[in-house]
């Protein structure tokens, strides 16, 4: 927050408290982590905030390697107006926002009201269809794409409505040849020794 707010062109206008929450997923003996959000009001594009971010983030010595390693710090752009944007760089609204509950938490602290444009629902919403959807199993890992393939058989099996992503949908037409059965028990059950609940965690 401190070193936002020296940036010229952003101003703080809230922040919440910190959250601790225990890690989810991810190597194992990691110390739980502090959330908080901040609202700010700036004339940075969002492809500029992102980079601001990633500054601080370097400046307070997060080593950008292994994905959901333990970290000093990880700056997230939630929302940004109503704006939806999706490059390589930069996905806004965060895509992993609507089913964090370290994130929604504080997020409610500072922006309730705030319309999540994809779902047009805002973060109070968010926050409380947590507490009354259903669970969610995100499968991850596996050869991509295998991984949605496997995810999409298991989601039969275990009788699950299985949500696609539409870039894993693309690169699975792609291939032709199906998964042989012996693979599939495979990567499944290492799968799901792997499993994270997360609608309710
Ligand atoms: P997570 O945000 O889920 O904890 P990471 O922090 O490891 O995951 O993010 C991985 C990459 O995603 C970052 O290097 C960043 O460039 C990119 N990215 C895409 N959209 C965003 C966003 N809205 N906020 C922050 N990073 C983003
Ligand atoms: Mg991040």
């Amino acid at each position: 927050a401190e070193s936002l707010s020296r940036h010229p062109e952003i101003r703080i206008e809230s922040r919440s408290a910190y959250y601790s929450t225990q890690p989810i997923g991810g190597p194992s003996g990691q110390d739980e982590f502090l959330n908080a959000c901040i609202l700010c009001e700036t004339s940075l594009s969002p492809e500029s905030m992102l980079r601001e971010l990633h500054a601080i983030e370097d400046q307070l010595g997060r080593i950008r390697n292994e994905r959901w390693a333990p970290r000093t710090i990880d700056l997230d752009l939630l929302l940004y107006d109503q704006l939806i944007l999706d490059t390589p760089q930069l996905t806004v609204p965060h895509p992993r926002m609507t089913f964090r509950r370290f994130v929604l938490t504080p997020a409610v602290e500072i922006a309730a009201e705030m319309l999540h444009p994809p779902t047009g629902w805002t973060v109070r919403e968010l926050l409380a269809r947590l507490d009354t959807a259903q669970n969610y199993l995100a499968i991850s890992g596996g050869a991509y794409p295998l991984g949605s393939r496997i995810a999409r058989e298991s989601s039969d099996r275990l009788r699950c409505r299985f949500l696609p992503d539409s870039k894993a949908r693309e690169f699975e037409e792609s291939l032709e040849k199906p998964v042989s059965h012996e693979n599939w028990h495979q990567q499944v059950t290492i799968l799901l020794a792997r499993r994270i609940d997360l609608g309710k965690a």
